[in-house]
């Protein structure tokens, strides 16, 4: 490193101090310091080796370095790596137990991963019960088997993992693990297409699939419907009260109070939650959808692009896959879904309107006649149903409310409209318009 700084601070631990001095956190430098030999240096590294337990982060070694700066220049580097400073690597945290079982757990993309479940065991100050086997290509390199004594290790926050079978410990006559060839949740021959590591279910309907999709749809990094967790997910499912996780928006109050542990109140928040969830930001709905390769970062993308669920699901892979960040199998993935028999009732819930899913959109179509503005639908249109009119409206950069408020422009009334809802409308000035003059405006014609 050709460093202009060394004249200036002279040393690595001067530069360490004028950073501290300047307001920075500057960690560990308690053990810099020049002059040492390597006897020195592996006696700083045992001594924080043995005191990392007590850091308030995790941490997997040291890194010792030449501390005058002029040195640095002159050391030069190799072509993956400096030569004034040196990686010492702490003892990997492990610990031995006994694996009790293996689960095969299945995913929400129907993904089958073998999970160990062990004695509990102490690591890095952390108990641990459970250490993933990641795949079937890796039980079987590993060997794992029930009964076994195995070296499990956490590196960071990682989910535990099995370093490798204490062999001198296997019981004699211990016999393998078998990887099921049927899905465990449903019994459904399992498939593992050729270049892939996982071993998926293909049944879509998979009790299992069924219940991680639910819990993926509510979750943090979806709809974020407060009260849905994993145990409630179960318990909807259990009790026949959903199937679909759109089934979600048809719960009514007096399904939720015969639940156990559901009072007035929870049954009301969670009510509320659901409710406003229907108008989650577009990207969320997208990715609640759970289709495989379609992570945050692509729903987002998606959702910059497409206006609404009912747009994305007419665009074609080859037009997906043109745009950036979204690869290949994200693009087949999304096209399949919206295509396939299986997702039909799920996709009709989504767009046709009748539960209220209106997710909010980055941006209206460009140019669309309606873009920006908010109307009602009340009545019966002769000429379309209303989940077409609510779908020619989004796709004219237009939204539809499910209620009357101060925000809407425009309430549309079909025949048989309630008098009272066309006369709430009008006495807060909001225009009231009949089916021919709504199409005008769909066609880009302004009102009379
Ligand atoms: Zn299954």
């Amino acid at each position: 490193m050709d460093d202009p700084d060394h004249g200036m601070y002279g040393s690595y631990a001067g530069l360490m101090e004028a950073l501290r001095s300047w307001g920075f956190r500057v960690e560990g430098s308690e053990a810099t310091g020049g002059g040492r030999d390597v006897q020195g240096v592996l006696e700083v590294f045992r001594k924080a080796e043995g005191g990392r337990e007590d850091l308030p982060y995790e941490a997997d070694g040291l890194v010792a370095t030449v501390d005058d700066l002029a040195s640095w220049a002159r050391l030069g580097t190799t072509a993956r790596a400096p030569r004034w400073a040196v990686a010492l690597k702490f003892k990997p945290l492990a610990a031995e137990t006994r694996v009790v079982s293996i689960e095969v757990q299945v995913g929400r993309t129907g993904a089958l991963t073998p999970v160990a479940q062990m004695e509990p065991a102490r690591v890095g100050g952390v108990t641990v019960t459970q250490a993933t086997l990641h795949n079937e290509d890796e039980l079987r390199r590993k060997d794992v088997r029930p009964g076994d004594w195995v070296r499990v290790r956490r590196a960071g926050d990682v989910i535990p993992e099995i370093l490798e079978v204490i062999l001198d410990r296997r019981p004699e006559g211990l016999p393998p693990f078998d990887f099921p060839e049927a899905c465990p949740a449903c019994g459904t021959p399992s498939v593992r297409p050729p270049g892939e590591a996982v071993r998926r279910c293909p049944n879509r309907s998979c009790p299992a699939q069924i219940e991680q999709r639910l819990i993926h749809f509510a979750g943090k990094a979806c709809l974020d419907i407060d009260g849905l967790g994993p145990k409630l997910a179960r318990l909807l499912l259990d009790e026949g009260l959903v199937r679909l996780p759109t089934d979600i928006f048809r719960l009514a109050r007096k399904d939720l109070e015969t639940l156990p542990r559901m009072g007035e109140k929870s049954a009301q928040n969670l009510l509320e939650s659901i409710d406003r969830a229907r108008t989650a930001p577009l990207w969320r709905w997208i990715h609640a959808l759970s289709v495989r390769h379609v992570g945050e970062r692509v729903s987002q993308i998606l959702a910059s692009r497409y206006a609404s669920l009912g747009e994305l699901s007419r665009a074609e892979e080859a037009e997906l896959a043109t745009l950036g960040e979204v690869g290949p199998e994200a693009s087949r993935a999304v096209a399949a879904f919206f295509r396939s028999p299986l997702n039909k009732e799920f996709l009709s819930d989504l767009t046709d309107g009748l539960l209220g899913i209106d997710p909010a959109p980055e941006r209206a179509p460009e140019g669309g006649p309606l873009a920006g503005l908010r109307f009602v639908l009340t009545g019966t249109l002769s000429g379309l149903t209303r989940a077409e009119a609510k779908s020619r409206i989004t796709a004219a950069g237009g939204r539809v409310l499910s209620a009357v408020t101060g925000d809407t422009d425009y309430l549309v009334a079909g025949d048989r409209t309630g008098r009272n809802k066309t006369a709430a409308a009008a006495g807060r000035g909001i225009k009231v318009i009949g089916e021919e003059e709504f199409l005008r405006l769909l066609a880009g014609g302004k009102e009379d």
